[in-house]
């Protein structure tokens, strides 16, 4: 199993198929001159499904997250969720993306076993997704939400971040599209992960800011907490339900101290946290012939030293230098 010193385990692995991305949403990377991961640092199809195998046989891993950068981008996907699909005990798969291209895969990653996806849209006007992604591409994102939706890959959610001046005043017609199409809403505060280190707490809009935005339209009460298990969102019913709304308050309500995650980036690496500062290279281990009992050892040691939490408010805190997009969100 996968253990740390503060008694929790990690059931939930996150998996970065690739830190390339065909959107650069304002929030996670520059407009350019992102470093690249150099292609033969990162692993392959078969490396990645070594690696879930012997997390999900050997490590206790029951949930598995392909992420990125743009997942959809990564050509052998749908293969790497069939293999994945295969392994005993059968883990859960989903998948984060921003929709671009999931109107013609959903189906393909469906019948490969992908279990659900969550798809990230931070407004419903093409002039203020264009401004906040830098690329004219909403319709096909609208187009990827149908197409989950019809090939059964649902509840389909949907993760917005909210900026300040830009897409703060649509929180409740967000909601409101999301309730008429049967999709689940969950803001995520904007976190220091962006690329370009461009992250200012005082313009960050918060979960409590949030929260009064929706409560102008709509009634709120708070999902039982015994609900919320390990997830990072915290619920709402929405006007008495069954509508929920979630909010991910990773900086001012962090929940560290309930995580299960894991995560594996394209290159290999293990981090036991998303701001942790060192991280394990298994790709290396990989590569010069180990064993997946010698691999297993050394994900669990990785994991052994997870610290308690984050800190992102603390005055301490040190922003990691792999930024979100290389890591997996
Ligand atoms: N490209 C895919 C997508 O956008 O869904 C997957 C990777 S993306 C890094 C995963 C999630 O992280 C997205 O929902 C995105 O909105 C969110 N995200 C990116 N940068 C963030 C930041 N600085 N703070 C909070 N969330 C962020
Ligand atoms: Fe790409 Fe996702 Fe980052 Fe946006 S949040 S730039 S879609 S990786």
């Amino acid at each position: 199993m996968l253990l740390d010193t503060f008694g929790r385990q990690a059931v939930d692995l996150r998996v970065s198929l690739t830190d390339r991305c065909n959107l650069r949403c304002t929030y996670c990377m520059p407009e350019e001159g992102l470093q690249w991961l150099a292609k033969p640092s990162l692993l392959t199809d078969e490396e990645i499904v070594r690696l879930v195998g012997i997390a999900v046989r050997d490590l206790g891993v029951r949930e598995v997250r392909f992420t990125g950068g743009e997942p959809l981008l990564r050509p052998g996907l749908v293969g790497i969720v069939a293999a994945c699909a295969e392994l005993g005990p059968r883990p859960e798969l989903s998948l984060t993306t921003n929709g671009i291209g999931l109107a013609r895969t959903a189906a393909a990653l469906k019948q490969a076993g992908l279990d659900r996806v969550n798809v990230s849209l931070d407004t419903l006007d093409e002039d203020t997704f264009h401004t906040l992604t830098r690329r004219r591409r909403h319709h096909d994102v609208l187009d990827g939400l149908a197409a989950a939706e019809a090939a059964g890959l649902s509840p389909v959610k949907l993760n917005a971040v909210l900026m300040r001046g830009v897409n703060d005043h649509e929180a409740a017609d967000l909601l409101g599209w999301c309730i008429e199409h049967g999709y689940e809403l969950r803001f995520i505060e904007q976190m220091p992960l962006d690329a370009q280190h461009g992250w200012d707490r005082s313009q960050m809009v918060t979960a409590e800011e949030i929260l009064v935005l929706l409560r102008a339209r709509y009634d709120l009460t708070p999902e039982p907490s015994a609900a919320r298990g390990a997830a990072p969102a915290e619920r709402w019913l929405v006007d008495g339900g069954p509508a929920r709304v979630g909010v991910i308050a990773s900086v001012t309500r962090p929940f560290c101290r309930a995580c299960d995650r894991t995560r594996l980036t394209a290159d290999g690496q293990v981090r036991n946290c998303l701001f942790a500062t060192d991280e394990t290279d298994l790709r290396e281990a990989l590569r010069s012939g180990a064993g997946d009992e010698e691999i297993g050892e050394l994900w669990r040691k990785a994991m052994w030293g997870k610290k308690a939490g984050a800190g992102i408010d603390a005055p301490s805190f040190h922003q990691p230098d792999r930024p979100m997009s290389a890591i997996g969100g």
